[in-house]
C-alpha cells in the first residue's frame, strides 16, 4: 500500500508530466473512482482546464486547476500512474491515436495533455480500485483533518510528544499510524522507524518521553528519506529496500537477533525482541 514516500514519488512524477499542462480530453468509465460524480460529470469538468499546481498533505495528492476547481487523489491501495505516448510535436490526430492504443491492463483514468505544443497521456492505473479521484472546489475533509506531513511540514518533537500523550494508553505503532498524529505514516514506515529508534512497538504511547520521541521524529525521517531515494532510482529501485519491514525471522541487523512478528490494530508488525525496547523496561520488553 502507498504511504508517504511513494506517494510523493508520485507527486514529483505527476508535477513534472502535468504542471503547466492543459487536460485535453480525460477518458474513464470507473464510477467508483470518481464518486460521487458520475464520470461523465467528472470529464466535463476536468476537460479544458490546466494544472496549476501539485502538492501533497500525507497520502492525498491536490491538483490545483486554473479557476477554482482541485482534483484529490488517493491511491488507495494498488494505484499508480504511468505517462504513455509521452513527448512528440502536437498531432492533431493525437486523441484518434491514443483511442485506437490499447489501454494499459487495469487502466481506470486517462488524462490527455498538452503543454507547450506538445501532447502527452497520464494513465491512472488501479487493479483493485481504492484509490479516489475527488473534485472540489473547496478542500475535502480527509485533507483538512490530517496531522502535519513530516517531508512538507517538519515532525515538531513537540507537537509529536504531546500527540502521543494524548493516546498515553494505545500502542505507540498505532498511535504513529493514525492519521492525525503525523499524515502519511503507514505500517512500513512505522515499522522502520521503531527499528531505527530501537523502541519496542507495543509499548505505550504514554511511556515514549520527550527524548524518545526525539528519536522517533529522527527515525521517522531517516526511514522516509530512505525509501525515497530507492524509489528515485526508478527502475532500478529495490523491491525491497526495507530493514524490519517483512523480515520476521530473519536476524537483525544490528544486533543478530532474530525478527519476530506480533498483531497490533489487526496490522503484523515486525520488530526485533532484543534491541527494541519498552521504555522504563530492560531489553526483552519486560513482558
Ligand atoms: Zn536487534
Amino acid at each position: 500500500m502507498p504511504e508517504l514516500p511513494e506517494v510523493e514519488h508520485t507527486r514529483r512524477n505527476l508535477d513534472r508530466w502535468t504542471r503547466g499542462a492543459r487536460i485535453v480530453r480525460v477518458v474513464t468509465t470507473d464510477a467508483r473512482i470518481v464518486r460521487p460524480l458520475r464520470p461523465s460529470a467528472f470529464v466535463a469538468r476536468l476537460e479544458g482546464r490546466t494544472v496549476r499546481a501539485l502538492d501533497r498533505r500525507g497520502k492525498w495528492l491536490r491538483l490545483a486547476l486554473d479557476g477554482a476547481g482541485k482534483l484529490f487523489i488517493h491511491l488507495g491501495m494498488t494505484g499508480w500512474f504511468e505517462r504513455a505516448g509521452a513527448g512528440g510535436p502536437r498531432n492533431p490526430l493525437l486523441s484518434a491515436r491514443a483511442d485506437r492504443a490499447r489501454p494499459l491492463r487495469f487502466e481506470r483514468v486517462r488524462f490527455e495533455l498538452e503543454r507547450r505544443a506538445r501532447s502527452s497521456v497520464v494513465v491512472y492505473v488501479d487493479p483493485r480500485r481504492w484509490g479516489r479521484m475527488v473534485l472540489s472546489d473547496e478542500d475535502i475533509a480527509p485533507w483538512m483533518t490530517l496531522g502535519p506531513d513530516p517531508l512538507a511540514d517538519g515532525i515538531d518533537v513537540d507537537v509529536l510528544s504531546s500527540a502521543l500523550a494524548r493516546r498515553s494508553r494505545r500502542a505507540v505503532k498505532e498511535a504513529l499510524m493514525d492519521q492525525r498524529v503525523l499524515a502519511g505514516i503507514g505500517n512500513i514506515q512505522a515499522t522502520e522507524a521503531l527499528w531505527k529508534a530501537g523502541i519496542d512497538p507495543r509499548s505505550r504511547s504514554g511511556t515514549i518521553d520527550r527524548a524518545r520521541a526525539g528519536d522517533l521524529a529522527r527515525a521517522l525521517r531517516w526511514s522516509i528519506r530512505r525509501t525515497l531515494a530507492d524509489l528515485a532510482k526508478g527502475d532500478r529501485a529495490d523491491d525491497d529496500p526495507f530493514i524490519a519491514y517483512g523480515h520476521d525471522g530473519e536476524p537483525c541487523p544490528r544486533c543478530g537477533a532474530r525478527f519476530t512478528k506480533v498483531e497490533l490494530g489487526g496490522r503484523t508488525t515486525t520488530f526485533c525482541p532484543r534491541c527494541q525496547t519498552r521504555a522504563g523496561m530492560g531489553p526483552s520488553g519486560g513482558a
